[in-house]
């Protein structure tokens, strides 16, 4: 795994869809001041939960 990269939630777009949390394979998203978050400590950055945000608030950055 690269460490420079990352798999980041906008909170400005996220819409607590829930989405990413029902794909995300390693249970890594929760919910924190009604924004999903991503936990570091278990994210493989497979990049699952990308394409199943609605809302288009998950991307992959360097
Ligand atoms: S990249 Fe994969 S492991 Fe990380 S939060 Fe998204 S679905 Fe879960």
């Amino acid at each position: 795994m690269d460490d420079k990269k990352k798999v980041v939630i906008d909170p400005e777009k996220c819409k607590l869809s829930g989405e990413c949390m029902k794909v995300c394979p390693e249970k890594a998203i929760y919910v924190k001041d009604g924004k999903a978050v991503i936990d570091y400590d278990k994210c493989t950055l497979d990049g699952i939960c990308i394409p199943a945000c609605p809302n288009g608030a998950i991307r992959e950055i360097e």
